[in-house]
């Protein structure tokens, strides 16, 4: 039988992307999902899709911390404890440094790094307690490597790098697995997070060439290995490259 069977998932941005696959994904795999993102309407039809699923979905931004708690609560009221908590909400603003673009380097430093640590706020208290429980983040190549008009983009994901290997390095004696998954482009619809027009183009037209975009569904394969693995199995990272792209 799977590891990932009758285990209490949750998974935060959920409604498109890498998030809507992992939770097609996980359902087959037979996982108990509670998911959630702002946009209700794409949750309520993610999940009549999934009619034999055991699932239910919350409305909860990221960015409040109140909002996350209460998504993480349903889960500890429906199941009486959570296995794993997906952290996979993001936007990806691109622009030179020089720009100053100050709304956008707020916006995006509070969803991408504060969201991560309101998800892993909240559900660390509960797997403490469980003495297990596996923690896991949607990172990006631009977590390891850096190119011009990402720079902030790659910020947030350097971050959420450094974050994960703490949290792996402080609660490793608690049992509570932290996996970073590191895509390259994955054909979704993070481009209309993406103010500039052409950059958001290119990678809407780009990312559905096989071998340079990834699907999203490539990615959810690679979250379900990490939760499949044995308990005393710690898969810390993951990254997973369309074969063609340079960086
Ligand atoms: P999508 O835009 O398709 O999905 C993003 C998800 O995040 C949506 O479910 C969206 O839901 C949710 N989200 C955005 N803002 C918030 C918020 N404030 N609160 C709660 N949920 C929010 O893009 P992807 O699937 O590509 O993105 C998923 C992750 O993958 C991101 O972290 C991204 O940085 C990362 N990534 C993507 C790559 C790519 O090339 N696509 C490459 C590497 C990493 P809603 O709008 O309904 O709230």
């Amino acid at each position: 039988m799977s590891n990932i069977q009758g285990k209490v998932v949750i998974i935060l941005g959920a409604s498109s992307g890498i998030g809507e696959a992992t939770t097609k994904k996980l359902a087959q795999e037979g996982a108990k999902l509670v998911i959630a993102a702002r946009r209700e309407d794409r949750l309520k039809a993610l999940v009549e899709t999934l009619p034999d699923a055991e699932i239910s979905y919350a409305v909860a931004d990221v960015t409040k911390k109140e909002e996350v708690q209460a998504v993480v609560e349903l889960a500890v009221k429906k199941y009486g404890h959570v296995d794993v908590l997906y952290n996979n909400a993001g936007i990806m603003p691109t622009a030179p440094i020089s720009e100053a673009r100050f709304d956008e380097w707020r916006q995006v430093l509070d969803l991408n790094i504060m969201g991560v640590l309101n998800g892993i706020a909240a559900v660390l208290p509960v797997m403490k307690k469980q003495q297990s429980g596996q923690i896991i983040a949607t990172d990006s190549i631009l977590g390891h490597v850096v190119t011009p008009g990402y720079a902030v983009y790659c910020g947030t994901k350097f971050a959420v790098r450094a974050i994960m290997e703490g949290l792996r390095q402080e609660e490793r004696e608690n049992n509570i697995r932290s996996t970073l998954i590191s895509p390259g482009m994955v054909d979704t619809e993070l481009y209309t997070t993406v103010n500039d027009p052409a950059t958001s183009n290119w990678i809407k037209e780009n990312a559905k060439i096989p071998g340079v975009g990834l699907k999203a569904s490539d990615v959810a394969d690679a979250v379900a290995y990490a939760i499949s693995t044995p308990d005393t199995v710690a898969v810390s990272e993951i990254m997973i490259r369309p074969t063609k792209q340079v960086l």
